[in-house]
Protein backbone atom coordinates (compact mmCIF):
# COMPACT_ATOMS: atom_id res chain seq x y z
CA UNK A 1 0.00 0.00 0.00
CA UNK A 2 0.88 3.66 -0.50
CA UNK A 3 1.39 4.06 3.68
CA UNK A 4 3.96 0.70 3.30
CA UNK A 5 6.33 2.39 0.59
CA UNK A 6 6.37 6.44 2.35
CA UNK A 7 7.34 4.23 5.50
CA UNK A 8 10.05 1.86 3.63
CA UNK A 9 11.88 5.01 1.33
CA UNK A 10 11.39 7.33 5.09
CA UNK A 11 13.13 4.61 7.06
CA UNK A 12 16.22 4.30 4.31
CA UNK A 13 16.06 8.16 4.55
CA UNK A 14 16.40 7.99 8.14
CA UNK A 15 18.97 5.27 8.29
CA UNK A 16 16.64 4.02 11.05
CA UNK A 17 16.27 0.19 8.99
CA UNK A 18 16.27 -2.95 11.51
CA UNK A 19 15.29 -0.93 14.67
CA UNK A 20 11.87 -2.34 15.81
CA UNK A 21 9.24 -1.16 17.62
CA UNK A 22 6.52 -3.52 19.29
CA UNK A 23 3.22 -1.99 19.55
CA UNK A 24 1.28 -2.04 23.10
CA UNK A 25 -1.30 -1.45 20.98
CA UNK A 26 -1.49 -4.06 18.48
CA UNK A 27 -0.26 -6.99 21.08
CA UNK A 28 -3.54 -6.23 23.50
CA UNK A 29 -6.00 -8.97 23.78
CA UNK A 30 -8.92 -7.46 21.43
CA UNK A 31 -9.34 -9.52 18.34
CA UNK A 32 -12.64 -8.90 18.42
CA UNK A 33 -13.10 -4.71 18.94
CA UNK A 34 -13.81 -3.22 16.19
CA UNK A 35 -11.93 -0.25 16.51
CA UNK A 36 -8.84 -1.97 17.05
CA UNK A 37 -9.07 -3.76 13.83
CA UNK A 38 -9.95 -0.69 12.00
CA UNK A 39 -7.05 1.06 13.33
CA UNK A 40 -4.90 -1.90 12.12
CA UNK A 41 -6.27 -1.69 8.88
CA UNK A 42 -4.65 1.75 8.39
CA UNK A 43 -1.15 0.88 9.64
CA UNK A 44 1.47 0.87 7.32
CA UNK A 45 1.75 -2.33 5.85
CA UNK A 46 5.21 -2.93 6.73
CA UNK A 47 4.05 -2.39 10.37
CA UNK A 48 2.12 -5.68 10.25
CA UNK A 49 4.55 -8.18 9.77
CA UNK A 50 3.46 -11.77 10.75
CA UNK A 51 6.89 -11.97 12.23
CA UNK A 52 5.78 -9.83 15.51
CA UNK A 53 3.13 -6.52 15.11
CA UNK A 54 4.43 -3.48 14.72
CA UNK A 55 4.32 0.12 14.86
CA UNK A 56 6.39 3.07 13.18
CA UNK A 57 8.59 4.59 14.78
CA UNK A 58 6.85 8.60 14.30
CA UNK A 59 4.49 6.70 16.71
CA UNK A 60 6.39 5.53 19.76
CA UNK A 61 5.87 8.11 22.40
CA UNK A 62 2.13 8.40 21.51
CA UNK A 63 -0.17 6.66 23.67
CA UNK A 64 -1.95 3.79 22.01
CA UNK A 65 -5.38 4.75 23.09
CA UNK A 66 -4.69 8.40 21.48
CA UNK A 67 -3.93 6.45 18.56
CA UNK A 68 -6.98 4.60 18.08
CA UNK A 69 -8.90 7.28 19.33
CA UNK A 70 -7.82 9.52 16.32
CA UNK A 71 -8.53 6.48 13.21
CA UNK A 72 -11.95 5.75 15.17
CA UNK A 73 -12.81 9.41 15.73
CA UNK A 74 -11.23 12.18 13.57
CA UNK A 75 -10.05 9.64 10.39
CA UNK A 76 -12.90 10.23 7.59
CA UNK A 77 -13.19 7.59 5.27
CA UNK A 78 -14.28 10.39 2.79
CA UNK A 79 -16.09 8.97 -0.53
CA UNK A 80 -14.60 10.04 -3.34
CA UNK A 81 -15.45 13.95 -3.81
CA UNK A 82 -14.94 15.98 -7.09
CA UNK A 83 -14.65 19.64 -8.29
CA UNK A 84 -17.92 19.13 -10.33
CA UNK A 85 -19.62 18.24 -6.73
CA UNK A 86 -18.79 21.75 -5.38
CA UNK A 87 -21.28 24.55 -6.94
CA UNK A 88 -19.67 27.73 -8.25
CA UNK A 89 -16.55 29.18 -6.23
CA UNK A 90 -14.37 29.04 -9.70
CA UNK A 91 -11.95 31.30 -7.85
CA UNK A 92 -10.95 29.36 -4.86
CA UNK A 93 -11.20 25.97 -6.90
CA UNK A 94 -8.81 27.05 -9.19
CA UNK A 95 -6.72 28.47 -6.96
CA UNK A 96 -6.65 25.63 -4.62
CA UNK A 97 -5.82 23.44 -7.75
CA UNK A 98 -2.93 25.19 -8.57
CA UNK A 99 -1.58 25.88 -5.09
CA UNK A 100 -2.20 22.93 -2.95
CA UNK A 101 -3.77 19.95 -5.52
CA UNK A 102 -1.02 19.78 -8.01
CA UNK A 103 2.01 20.47 -5.80
CA UNK A 104 0.78 17.95 -3.41
CA UNK A 105 0.41 15.23 -6.59
CA UNK A 106 4.08 16.26 -8.63
CA UNK A 107 6.02 16.76 -5.14
CA UNK A 108 9.11 15.72 -7.80
CA UNK A 109 8.59 18.98 -9.99
CA UNK A 110 7.29 21.11 -7.19
CA UNK A 111 9.92 20.16 -4.20
CA UNK A 112 12.15 23.29 -3.53
CA UNK A 113 10.53 25.14 -6.36
CA UNK A 114 7.67 25.27 -4.81
CA UNK A 115 6.74 23.70 -1.29
CA UNK A 116 3.11 22.42 -1.37
CA UNK A 117 1.90 24.81 0.52
CA UNK A 118 0.71 23.71 4.44
CA UNK A 119 -1.84 25.72 5.59
CA UNK A 120 -4.79 27.21 3.72
CA UNK A 121 -7.54 28.94 5.66
CA UNK A 122 -11.14 29.09 4.24
CA UNK A 123 -13.28 31.33 5.66
CA UNK A 124 -16.74 32.68 5.07
CA UNK A 125 -20.54 32.40 6.39
CA UNK A 126 -21.67 28.56 7.23
CA UNK A 127 -22.39 26.64 4.73
CA UNK A 128 -21.00 27.58 1.84
CA UNK A 129 -18.83 24.26 1.08
CA UNK A 130 -15.50 24.83 2.82
CA UNK A 131 -15.96 21.27 4.69
CA UNK A 132 -16.65 20.24 0.88
CA UNK A 133 -13.33 21.59 -0.35
CA UNK A 134 -11.95 19.88 2.37
CA UNK A 135 -12.78 16.72 1.37
CA UNK A 136 -12.25 17.22 -2.22
CA UNK A 137 -8.65 18.00 -1.78
CA UNK A 138 -8.10 15.17 0.07
CA UNK A 139 -9.97 13.10 -2.09
CA UNK A 140 -8.11 14.67 -5.15
CA UNK A 141 -4.67 14.23 -3.76
CA UNK A 142 -5.01 10.74 -3.07
CA UNK A 143 -4.38 12.16 0.77
CA UNK A 144 -5.83 10.96 4.27
CA UNK A 145 -8.20 12.71 5.58
CA UNK A 146 -8.23 13.55 9.19
CA UNK A 147 -11.28 16.21 10.27
CA UNK A 148 -11.70 17.59 13.83
CA UNK A 149 -13.47 20.64 15.41
CA UNK A 150 -11.83 22.52 17.71
CA UNK A 151 -14.25 22.30 20.42
CA UNK A 152 -13.86 18.96 20.45
CA UNK A 153 -9.88 19.61 21.78
CA UNK A 154 -10.89 22.16 24.33
CA UNK A 155 -13.48 20.30 25.66
CA UNK A 156 -14.13 16.70 24.89
CA UNK A 157 -10.08 15.73 25.27
CA UNK A 158 -10.03 18.25 27.99
CA UNK A 159 -7.20 17.50 29.99
CA UNK A 160 -5.76 15.33 26.96
CA UNK A 161 -6.18 17.66 24.13
CA UNK A 162 -2.70 18.73 24.36
CA UNK A 163 -1.56 14.93 23.81
CA UNK A 164 -4.29 14.70 21.49
CA UNK A 165 -2.69 17.61 19.03
CA UNK A 166 0.43 15.64 19.39
CA UNK A 167 -1.02 12.49 18.17
CA UNK A 168 -2.94 13.50 15.51
CA UNK A 169 0.12 15.27 14.00
CA UNK A 170 2.21 12.31 14.68
CA UNK A 171 -0.55 9.79 13.09
CA UNK A 172 -0.90 11.96 10.31
CA UNK A 173 2.41 11.93 9.33
CA UNK A 174 2.34 8.27 8.93
CA UNK A 175 -0.34 8.29 6.54
CA UNK A 176 0.57 11.03 4.75
CA UNK A 177 -0.07 12.50 2.31
CA UNK A 178 -2.30 13.92 4.82
CA UNK A 179 -5.36 16.67 5.06
CA UNK A 180 -5.84 17.56 8.21
CA UNK A 181 -9.14 19.65 8.52
CA UNK A 182 -9.67 21.91 11.53
CA UNK A 183 -13.42 23.25 11.82
CA UNK A 184 -14.09 26.05 13.84
CA UNK A 185 -10.89 26.92 13.39
CA UNK A 186 -11.21 30.61 15.25
CA UNK A 187 -12.22 28.87 18.67
CA UNK A 188 -8.51 27.21 19.04
CA UNK A 189 -6.56 30.09 17.70
CA UNK A 190 -8.28 32.85 19.68
CA UNK A 191 -6.56 36.32 20.48
CA UNK A 192 -8.47 36.72 23.54
CA UNK A 193 -5.84 35.33 25.76
CA UNK A 194 -7.01 36.63 28.92
CA UNK A 195 -8.83 34.27 31.26
CA UNK A 196 -8.21 31.91 29.11
CA UNK A 197 -8.08 28.17 31.00
CA UNK A 198 -4.26 27.65 31.20
CA UNK A 199 -5.62 23.82 29.42
CA UNK A 200 -6.65 26.15 25.93
CA UNK A 201 -3.81 27.74 26.09
CA UNK A 202 -1.33 25.08 26.08
CA UNK A 203 -3.77 23.01 23.10
CA UNK A 204 -2.86 26.45 21.48
CA UNK A 205 0.99 26.40 21.58
CA UNK A 206 1.25 23.17 21.14
CA UNK A 207 -0.70 23.12 17.52
CA UNK A 208 1.08 26.07 16.59
CA UNK A 209 4.12 24.02 17.05
CA UNK A 210 2.96 21.18 15.37
CA UNK A 211 1.72 23.17 12.74
CA UNK A 212 5.28 25.28 12.51
CA UNK A 213 7.05 21.71 12.73
CA UNK A 214 4.92 20.30 9.49
CA UNK A 215 7.46 22.02 6.98
CA UNK A 216 10.39 21.49 8.67
CA UNK A 217 11.21 17.77 6.93
CA UNK A 218 10.63 18.48 2.74
CA UNK A 219 9.51 15.18 2.55
CA UNK A 220 6.04 16.09 4.84
CA UNK A 221 3.57 16.06 2.86
CA UNK A 222 0.56 17.27 5.56
CA UNK A 223 -1.86 19.74 4.54
CA UNK A 224 -3.32 21.64 7.27
CA UNK A 225 -6.99 23.47 6.41
CA UNK A 226 -8.47 25.20 8.62
CA UNK A 227 -12.08 26.84 8.63
CA UNK A 228 -13.97 29.15 10.10
CA UNK A 229 -16.98 31.57 10.13
CA UNK A 230 -15.00 34.28 12.11
CA UNK A 231 -11.73 34.80 10.76
CA UNK A 232 -11.18 37.61 12.82
CA UNK A 233 -11.15 36.25 16.12
CA UNK A 234 -7.76 34.47 14.81
CA UNK A 235 -5.16 36.30 16.64
CA UNK A 236 -2.55 37.78 14.04
CA UNK A 237 0.35 35.51 14.54
CA UNK A 238 -2.02 32.72 13.75
CA UNK A 239 -3.43 33.99 10.45
CA UNK A 240 0.18 34.79 9.69
CA UNK A 241 0.97 31.06 9.35
CA UNK A 242 -1.56 30.12 6.63
CA UNK A 243 0.04 30.82 3.56
CA UNK A 244 -3.20 31.21 2.08
CA UNK A 245 -6.36 32.62 3.12
CA UNK A 246 -9.40 32.05 0.70
CA UNK A 247 -12.87 33.54 1.01
CA UNK A 248 -15.67 31.25 0.58
CA UNK A 249 -18.52 33.00 -0.49
CA UNK A 250 -22.30 32.68 -0.82
CA UNK A 251 -23.11 31.20 -3.89
CA UNK A 252 -23.81 33.03 -6.97
CA UNK A 253 -27.33 32.62 -9.04
CA UNK A 254 -25.41 30.13 -10.98
CA UNK A 255 -24.32 28.25 -8.15
CA UNK A 256 -27.65 27.74 -6.44
CA UNK A 257 -29.15 26.72 -9.84
CA UNK A 258 -26.72 23.52 -10.18
CA UNK A 259 -26.89 23.04 -6.58
CA UNK A 260 -30.88 22.38 -6.79
CA UNK A 261 -30.57 21.09 -10.06
CA UNK A 262 -28.61 18.63 -8.76
CA UNK A 263 -30.57 17.65 -6.27
CA UNK A 264 -33.59 18.02 -7.99
CA UNK A 265 -32.02 15.17 -10.54
CA UNK A 266 -32.54 12.35 -7.77
CA UNK A 267 -36.30 13.45 -7.43
CA UNK A 268 -39.56 13.24 -9.36
CA UNK A 269 -40.58 16.87 -9.86
CA UNK A 270 -42.58 18.67 -12.39
CA UNK A 271 -40.71 21.96 -12.40
CA UNK A 272 -39.77 23.94 -16.00
CA UNK A 273 -36.88 26.25 -16.24
CA UNK A 274 -38.56 28.99 -15.89
CA UNK A 275 -39.90 27.35 -12.15
CA UNK A 276 -36.52 27.10 -11.68
CA UNK A 277 -35.44 30.83 -12.53
CA UNK A 278 -38.04 31.30 -9.74
CA UNK A 279 -36.67 29.74 -7.56
CA UNK A 280 -33.11 31.03 -8.29
CA UNK A 281 -34.40 34.88 -7.83
CA UNK A 282 -35.90 33.94 -4.65
CA UNK A 283 -33.48 32.77 -2.93
CA UNK A 284 -30.87 35.39 -3.27
CA UNK A 285 -28.28 35.18 -0.11
CA UNK A 286 -29.16 31.67 0.48
CA UNK A 287 -25.78 29.35 1.47
CA UNK A 288 -25.16 25.97 -0.33
CA UNK A 289 -26.87 24.23 2.97
CA UNK A 290 -29.87 26.27 3.16
CA UNK A 291 -30.69 25.47 -0.74
CA UNK A 292 -29.71 22.08 0.31
CA UNK A 293 -32.54 22.91 3.07
CA UNK A 294 -34.92 23.84 0.70
CA UNK A 295 -35.38 21.32 -1.53
CA UNK A 296 -35.37 18.88 1.33
CA UNK A 297 -38.17 21.03 2.54
CA UNK A 298 -39.72 21.34 -0.60
CA UNK A 299 -39.77 17.41 -1.14
CA UNK A 300 -41.20 16.86 2.48
CA UNK A 301 -44.87 16.61 1.72
CA UNK A 302 -44.07 15.73 -1.27
CA UNK A 303 -46.13 12.22 -1.90
CA UNK A 304 -45.09 8.78 -4.27
CA UNK A 305 -47.97 10.14 -6.41
CA UNK A 306 -47.26 13.56 -7.85
CA UNK A 307 -43.85 15.23 -9.02
CA UNK A 308 -42.47 17.96 -6.34
CA UNK A 309 -44.34 21.69 -8.29
CA UNK A 310 -42.97 24.94 -7.96
CA UNK A 311 -45.60 25.61 -5.49
CA UNK A 312 -43.86 23.41 -2.94
CA UNK A 313 -40.94 25.34 -3.49
CA UNK A 314 -42.94 28.65 -2.73
CA UNK A 315 -44.03 26.87 0.40
CA UNK A 316 -40.57 25.77 1.47
CA UNK A 317 -39.65 29.43 1.13
CA UNK A 318 -41.87 30.72 3.89
CA UNK A 319 -40.44 27.88 6.17
CA UNK A 320 -36.65 27.95 5.19
CA UNK A 321 -34.79 31.55 5.64
CA UNK A 322 -31.17 32.37 4.57
CA UNK A 323 -29.38 32.30 7.95
CA UNK A 324 -26.37 34.80 6.77
CA UNK A 325 -27.07 38.24 7.41
CA UNK A 326 -26.22 40.85 5.21
CA UNK A 327 -24.40 42.78 8.36
CA UNK A 328 -22.52 38.99 8.81
CA UNK A 329 -21.16 39.46 5.12
CA UNK A 330 -19.92 42.79 5.12
CA UNK A 331 -17.66 41.49 7.73
CA UNK A 332 -16.44 38.95 5.14
CA UNK A 333 -15.92 41.00 2.78
CA UNK A 334 -13.86 43.44 4.90
CA UNK A 335 -11.71 40.37 6.05
CA UNK A 336 -10.83 39.69 2.65
CA UNK A 337 -9.53 42.97 1.48
CA UNK A 338 -7.51 43.26 4.29
CA UNK A 339 -5.90 39.53 5.03
CA UNK A 340 -7.72 37.66 1.74
CA UNK A 341 -5.12 36.59 -0.50
CA UNK A 342 -4.88 37.41 -4.11
CA UNK A 343 -4.60 34.54 -6.38
P1 LIG B 1 -19.22 24.68 5.59
O1 LIG B 1 -18.10 23.75 5.88
O2 LIG B 1 -18.79 25.85 4.74
O3 LIG B 1 -19.99 25.12 6.79
P2 LIG B 1 -20.27 22.42 4.16
O4 LIG B 1 -19.16 22.16 3.21
O5 LIG B 1 -20.35 21.51 5.34
O6 LIG B 1 -20.25 23.93 4.67
O7 LIG B 1 -21.65 22.38 3.37
C1 LIG B 1 -22.81 21.85 3.92
C2 LIG B 1 -23.67 21.23 2.84
O8 LIG B 1 -24.21 22.27 2.03
C3 LIG B 1 -22.86 20.35 1.89
O9 LIG B 1 -22.80 19.03 2.31
C4 LIG B 1 -23.64 20.50 0.59
O10 LIG B 1 -24.76 19.68 0.60
C5 LIG B 1 -24.14 21.93 0.64
N1 LIG B 1 -23.24 22.89 -0.02
C6 LIG B 1 -22.71 24.00 0.54
N2 LIG B 1 -21.96 24.66 -0.33
C7 LIG B 1 -22.02 23.99 -1.50
C8 LIG B 1 -21.46 24.17 -2.81
N3 LIG B 1 -20.68 25.23 -3.07
N4 LIG B 1 -21.73 23.26 -3.75
C9 LIG B 1 -22.51 22.20 -3.48
N5 LIG B 1 -23.08 21.97 -2.29
C10 LIG B 1 -22.84 22.84 -1.31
Amino acid sequence: GRGGATLTKRKKHLGTNGRRFVSPLLNRDEENSTSSTRARKYLPQSAQSQEGEEVDERLRNIEPRMIETIMNEMLDKVAQVTWNDIAGLELAKSTIKEIVVFPMLRPDIFCGVRAPSKGLLLFGPPGTGKTLIGKCIASQCKATFFSISSSSLTSKWIGDGEKMVRALFAVARVHQPSVIFVDEIDSLLTQRTDGEHDATRRIKTEFLVQFDGCGTDNEDRILLIGATNRPHEIDEAARRRFRKRLYIPLPEAEARRSIVLNLLSRLRHALSDEHVDEVIRRTDGYSGSDMDGLVREAALDVSDVRPIILEDFIDALTQVKPSVSPKDLELYVKFDQEFGSVS
